[in-house]
């Protein structure tokens, strides 16, 4: 069992997760538009693998008798001025989650609640990887500046799938 406080609290990170799931498909979105299909690619497995942690925080508050709150999503972006405008708003995004969750262990921890702070831990380990693998993107987008390498590292960002590192 969970408190009544911790359920709330899981409750708006679902949002959050959704809210994030909803961002990446503005972005995926903006990405088919100018014509970065990798990147529209990357986007869309990344609106899959938020979909997926706000079901874990569904299935985590379920599991612990809370009951569940479906807050209202916020509207989202689907304009950008540039790729590298794009993943840095991504990035900025990630720092805000990974805020959130250290912001979730504290509490988890005032509250002596050992289960939830064992349940974010494996949301604290991603977002180490979702920093690094966007901060990666945006270092070799900066390198290249030209629209020839904007391209180029477009192109490489095609075939990604979602479960990388989501399901585990
Ligand atoms: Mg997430």
């Amino acid at each position: 069992m969970i408190s009544q406080k911790m359920d709330r609290e899981l409750s708006k990170q679902l949002n959050k997760e959704f809210h994030s799931a909803y961002l990446y498909l503005g972005m995926s979105a903006w990405c088919a538009e100018a014509g970065f299909s990798g990147s529209a690619g990357w986007f869309m497995a990344q609106y899959q693998e938020e979909q997926e942690h706000g079901m874990k925080v569904y299935n985590y508050l379920l599991d612990q008798g809370g009951k569940v709150e479906l807050l209202k999503i916020k509207k989202v972006k689907t304009e950008y001025k540039s790729l590298l405008a794009c993943f840095e708003a991504s990035l900025e995004h990630e720092m805000m989650m990974t805020t959130s969750f250290n912001e979730l262990c504290d509490f988890a921890m005032k509250e002596k609640d050992h289960a939830s702070y064992g349940f974010f831990q494996w949301f604290v380990e991603e977002q180490i990887e979702e920093e690094a693998t966007v901060s990666d993107i945006i270092s070799k987008l900066k390198m290249v500046g030209d629209k020839n390498g904007v391209f180029m590292i477009d192109n490489r960002l095609t075939g990604r799938t979602v479960t990388d590192g989501a399901q585990d």
